[in-house]
């Protein structure tokens, strides 16, 4: 099932940790905070969710959320 990746742009600080790890997925916008480019790239196998769930963790702010199966995994 597809993981559902929520980013909380106010705890985000515009590290880039994120669009490091899995680019397909997570960029930052003009203003310099994460967004979440493409959900389908995992889906279309551009991502793997091993890297999107470390992209998650690996944020210094902890403003990735990602639920799988209905359940807070990061
Ligand atoms: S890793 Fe976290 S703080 Fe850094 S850009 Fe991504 S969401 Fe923002």
């Amino acid at each position: 099932m597809a993981l559902e990746i929520t980013i909380d742009r106010d705890l985000c600080m515009g590290s880039g940790n994120c669009s490091f790890w899995a680019p397909g997925v997570f960029d930052l916008d003009d203003d310099g905070v994460a967004v979440v480019v493409d959900a389908g790239a995992l889906g279309a196998g551009l991502e793997s969710e091993g890297k999107v769930i470390l992209a998650a963790q690996g944020c210094p702010t902890q403003a990735i959320s990602i639920v799988q199966d209905g359940v807070k995994v990061v």
